[in-house]
């Protein structure tokens, strides 16, 4: 007995609709693995950004941001500071390694946690 035009019609419907799907599930959860999120993070009275793939691989970047404007730290001189009118963040460049360095195993702390 031949199989009616309608089951084969659903039949292939069914099959489109389920590749669809698996697809966009496929799509979903492997985009989830590549991206690489910014974030302005915390630590040292400064914001700094750290670009984050999963907890083993992240950097941060060297010039802090003003934790009250958001704004990266521009370098006059020796020190870097706000571009905000009065603000009065700003820190001496000769002290930006160590803050960095200071910060950095915080974040890392973090995002250790984090994603564990
Ligand atoms: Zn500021």
């Amino acid at each position: 007995m031949p199989t009616p035009l309608w089951a084969t019609i659903a039949a292939v419907l069914a099959a489109c609709l389920y590749t669809h799907i698996r697809m966009k599930l496929f799509r979903s959860s492997d985009k989830s693995h590549t991206e690489i999120i910014t974030k302005l993070l915390p630590a040292e009275g400064f914001k700094w950004e750290a670009r984050i793939k999963n907890k083993a691989l992240f950097g941060v970047s060297e010039i802090p941001f003003c934790r009250h404007h958001d704004l990266r730290l521009i370098k006059f001189n020796d020190t870097y500071g706000c571009t905000e009118n009065n603000c009065k963040t700003s820190i001496e460049a000769a002290d930006l390694k160590v803050f960095y360095q200071v910060a950095t195993s915080y974040i890392e702390r973090d995002i250790r946690n984090k994603y564990s």
